[in-house]
């Protein structure tokens, strides 16, 4: 017997012969010899008695766990993301297990199965001497006046306790917030355990949020939409009108029926909030799956899922996509149209949310996606029927959307209304929210101090020494960093070139509004949020939390402001300059600029009315701001739709990036003009290129792309067979040889 073993490389399968006496099944792990003294944890893709043509055949070593690690279900998924995504199964196997489950030492490093924690939740039960009727009551009585919030949580736990007969209650049961549980803890009224959840009889409970009118009727539209046989809907919902809310109802649901749940979000950091918010709902049913666990807790939670016996809820970023939920009946992608759902590098250059289309259609499953601004290719499907559809056009409670004003920087600047980057407008909308105690958020895109240094006498700037970019100026590391390859080097202050000036920053980032802030706003607390305090989590936890609990007043920030956050004294949200996200060249600027805006503007106001936000642009005229100022999702989605398909863009036509690197620039345009003749004859004007992309050189490599431009009704695995083809002769040419290839499908 022989077995097909899938190693983590970028490599097909191997052929290795099963030992007399070792039972083997598909899907099973084993470790294996590869080369002269690797090993490797690979998967058995095929088990058959077909003698390869080598001499020798190596031995499987041994079995390395006791059951398969993916099921039949899980190998279709490989296989088609190794198809689609133009990669081999060697990479999904990389990405979908983690690290720990695949060790490639040759030690005995791995993971033992029992080692893994079972999951336990948090209980609460009356103290002995409280379980006295008398007592309590004399005991609510007193802290009624004394100790509102004492009372009121002491009151739940023991009427929570009455109703279900029981001697503990759940965390996940009680709506009561956690300070005051622990108060009742420490004075010895309440005694709380962890423990495994016992057994559930019957329908497990928990505690749903009541639906207002208009997301009852959505959460029917859905259910009906699912059961007339469409697999995927979209839940298209502004900011703050309760998605979040329907998604927890068909949740419970499908936990109710015993089957799994995956909830997929963009970025884990920023959605601990969403992930404690299902947690208090769904108790120890949620596992949370993202890169900050440790590699150790990655691995447990995947075994723990493989064996279950469903009932799971993750909620996860995009590689969760892989996870053995045997039992998966749901997948919700928050912020469907969100760029972090697409793998950039490495292979397989995956979209998650498409994989959870896919997976739907192919599963028999139900594939939710919920956003306030759609992607254009969802918002197609949905609104040609191919999807289901609905629809939540208001806030929640007294919320009303914002008020969004577009200022002109040119015309402040000429009326000498411009401080810094500040135009009057925005500077008296902050002091009047500041004086009403109330918060702001200020959006720069752009972080560092400033964009690069520049010399203003020669025009010297500082690059990078092995990318063609100019270099971010960061004022409080006092370094120059590459965002590319991560170069860093001291600031300079003379100009290297001329010597004779001194430096200036040159445009601005987000340090550079904190410090005008703080020179405007003098008393005002001012924080910043943008990825350079992502290096450290808790740093990034502890100005999340001085702005939730308003220790600060303003916080200056990045993208990273605008996703998932949930403030509610924020009132005022200031864009600095929306004028560099118009200016993209990308044929998506525009839709993912509108997207932004509005994400961005949906931060103001989340309670109660009156929410402002100040765009500044040099051209308030412009289509897609005049379509922000409108809240008009559908003329944007007209107008860029009407352009995309008159220029073949997605949705309407297939992408695939091809992308060619070496050291030696002659090579690189020689392979790729020679790639793209090839390619020319067989796929005609569908290709285009070979260009210089617009960073050429990164990490001391030449860089150079050709681009597959297919109609959306063709097949895509039928060109990408074809262009595999191609691809693969050029990778056999001797001159060729130290080249890398990389393909991008649907890039984003
Ligand atoms: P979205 O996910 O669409 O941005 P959320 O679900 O986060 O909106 O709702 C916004 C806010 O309104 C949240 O604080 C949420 O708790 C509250 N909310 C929305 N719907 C309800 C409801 N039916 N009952 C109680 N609170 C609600
Ligand atoms: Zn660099
Ligand atoms: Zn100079």
């Amino acid at each position: 017997m022989y077995a097909d073993i899938v190693l983590p490389l970028a490599q097909p399968a191997y052929t290795y012969a099963v030992p007399e006496g070792m039972a083997l099944e598909v899907g099973e792990a084993v470790s294996v010899q590869f080369g002269l003294r690797k090993y490797y944890t690979g998967i058995v893709w095929r088990l058959h008695d077909e003698r390869p043509r080598v001499k020798q055949v190596k031995p499987i070593v041994r079995k390395v766990y006791d059951r398969p690690l993916i099921d039949e279900r899980g190998r279709a998924l490989w296989e088609w993301v190794a198809a689609y995504y133009m990669s081999s199964l060697g990479e999904v196997m990389r990405c979908a297990l983690p690290s720990l489950i695949k060790p490639s030492a040759d030690s005995d490093s791995q993971l033992l199965e029992e080692t893994f924690y079972p999951r336990t939740e948090r209980y609460y039960a009356l103290s002995e001497a409280y379980r006295d009727e008398q007592l309590l009551n004399e005991t609510l009585d007193r802290m009624e006046r004394r100790a509102p919030r004492l009372h009121e949580a002491l009151l739940e736990v023991a009427a929570e306790l009455d109703k279900r007969g029981t001697q503990e209650v759940a965390r996940r049961l009680l709506s009561v917030d956690a300070t005051p549980l622990q108060t009742l803890v420490k004075k010895g009224i309440l005694s709380r355990t962890e423990h495994t959840p016992d057994e559930e009889h019957g329908v497990p409970s928990f505690r749903l949020p009541i639906l207002t009118e208009h997301q009852q009727e959505a959460l029917e539209k859905l259910r009906a939409d699912f059961a007339a046989g469409r697999t995927t809907a979209l839940l298209h919902g502004v900011t703050g009108s309760g998605k979040t809310e329907i998604y927890i109802h068909l949740v419970a649901e499908v936990l109710a029926r015993g089957g799994d749940v995956l909830l997929l979000v963009p970025e884990i950091a920023l959605t601990a909030q969403l992930i404690e918010r299902m947690e208090r709902i769904f108790g120890s049913r949620v596992t949370a799956y993202h890169s900050r666990l440790t590699n150790q807790r990655r691995s447990e939670n995947y075994l723990r899922l493989n064996r279950s016996q469903g009932g799971e809820f993750v909620v996860g970023v995009r590689s969760s996509i892989f996870l053995p939920l045997k039992h998966l009946q749901l997948i919700i992608v928050d912020e469907e149209h969100d760029a972090s759902y697409k793998q950039a590098d490495p292979a397989p250059r995956y979209s998650a949310r498409d994989v959870a289309v896919w997976m739907a259609h192919q599963t028999g499953g139900r594939t939710l996606l919920g956003s306030a601004t759609p992607s254009l290719e969802t918002w197609l499907n949905a609104s040609t029927g191919k999807y289901g559809h609905a629809r939540l056009t208001e806030r929640y409670g007294e919320a009303e959307l914002p008020q969004i004003y577009l200022s002109d920087t040119r015309r402040a600047a000429q009326r000498g209304e411009r401080h810094g980057h500040f135009n009057k407008l925005l500077i008296d909308k902050i002091g009047g929210a500041l004086e009403r105690g109330e918060q702001v958020m200020l959006f720069q895109n752009r972080r560092g101090f400033a964009p690069y240094l520049e010399c203003p006498q020669c025009g010297w700037t500082a690059r990078c020494p092995h990318c063609n970019v100019t270099l971010s100026y960061h004022k409080y590391r006092a370094q120059l960093v590459c965002h590319y390859c991560g170069h860093s080097e001291p600031v300079v202050t003379r100009c290297p070139s001329c010597k004779v000036v001194d430096l200036q920053p040159m445009g601005f980032g987000t340090e550079k509004i904190e410090e005008q802030i703080a020179e405007l706003f003098p008393e005002a607390r001012v924080a910043r949020l943008d990825r350079d305090q992502l290096t450290s989590e808790s740093a990034l936890n502890r100005i999340i939390e001085d702005f939730s609990a308003h220790r600060t007043d303003i916080l200056v920030g990045t993208q990273m402001i605008t996703k998932g956050f949930d403030f509610e004294a924020v009132s005022l949200v200031g864009v600095l300059n929306a004028d560099n996200l118009l200016l993209n060249p990308d044929f998506r600027a525009s839709e993912r600029a509108f997207q932004l805006l509005q994400q961005v503007a949906g931060r103001a106001g989340r309670r109660g009315a009156g929410g402002e936000v100040v765009i500044q642009t040099a051209d308030p005229t412009n289509p897609v701001l005049r379509q922000v100022l409108n809240d008009d999702f559908r003329a944007m989605a007209h107008e860029q739709l009407a352009e995309r398909q008159s220029y073949l863009y997605p949705p309407y036509a297939r992408l695939t990036v091809i992308t060619l690197r070496h050291v030696d620039v002659q090579i690189v345009r020689r392979a790729a003009a020679e790639l793209g003749d090839r390619l020319r004859k067989r796929f005609g004007r569908r290709l285009l290129g070979p260009i210089a992309p617009a960073v050429d050189r990164i990490r001391g490599e030449y860089l150079m792309q050709l681009m597959l431009k297919i109609e959306s009704s063709a097949s895509r695995l039928k060109a990408n067979a074809m262009l595999a083809e191609e691809i693969e002769k050029s990778r056999r040419q001797p001159d060729q040889k130290s080249l890398t290839i990389s393909l991008n499908v649907d890039p984003q």
